[in-house]
């Protein structure tokens, strides 16, 4: 495959903030394109992860797996295959996270970062979005009527990504990750973690390739960069 680490995304975040959210690519495109990725299903709703070759849709009722004709109107995903691996006894939050990825990889400030993360999780903090209660509501009002669940000593996988400064609003710049426990029945959006005996794994990815929506929901919307309502609603 000539194309592993390279990132796929569907949409943009910018979009996503305005609303843009009725429909998108099928599920079956989605893994098309990766083993690993993150994203949200049409209406917003609840958050998706893509692993290995299952997506699923974490919504606050539970998860299932996605039928492969689903609507995702956002996602990321990338055909993950670690450069480096290393194992962490200790794991705080999502700024260790960050560290671990720097040390490794110093030169990918400019850069796209994949990572998957195993392991027991001391804790995780997780929300799910509800959806949209009426069409074209942003994602910035979302945000007050989500989901957040505190897990305690759980096994699962994380999978992440990290997105250069200056691409806010392409997606969320900094760290995007989504917990899914190893029995398939909890996860979300991961607000906060900290972990024993995590094996962290990433990627640097240099090469970024954008699908854009071409509905009349998108070629309408007012796309602008809101930095602080993405902050708060995906920090
Ligand atoms: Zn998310």
């Amino acid at each position: 495959m000539d194309n592993v680490n390279h990132l796929y995304q569907y949409s943009l975040l910018n979009a996503l903030m305005e609303g843009v959210c009725e429909a998108g690519i099928p599920v079956s495109k989605l893994l098309s394109k990766g083993n690993q990725g993150v994203g949200t299903f049409a209406r917003m709703n609840g958050e998706l992860v893509l692993l290995d070759d299952k997506v699923y849709q974490l919504q606050a009722g539970g998860i299932r797996e996605a039928s492969m004709d689903d609507q995702i109107p956002y996602a990321v995903a990338t055909h993950f295959s670690p450069t480096h691996t290393q194992e962490h006894q200790r794991l705080q939050s999502k700024q260790s996270i960050d560290q671990i990825l720097t040390s490794v990889a110093p030169q990918a400030a400019n850069l796209f970062v994949s990572y998957r993360i195993r392991g027991r999780f001391v804790s995780v903090t997780a929300r799910t979005i509800r959806g949209q209660q009426y069409r074209g509501q942003p994602l910035s009002e979302l945000g007050d009527n989500q989901s957040v669940n505190h897990y305690k000593d759980i096994e699962g996988t994380i999978v992440g990504f990290r997105t250069p400064a200056a691409w806010q609003g392409f997606s969320v710049a900094g760290h995007h990750l989504h917990f899914i426990s190893s029995d398939c029945t909890r996860g979300g959006h991961v607000l906060d973690v900290s972990a024993e005996d995590a094996s962290v794994g990433m990627a640097v990815a240099a090469n970024v390739h954008i699908e854009l929506p071409t509905s009349e929901e998108f070629s309408q919307a007012k796309l602008r960069v809101d930095d602080s309502g993405i902050k708060k609603v995906e920090g």
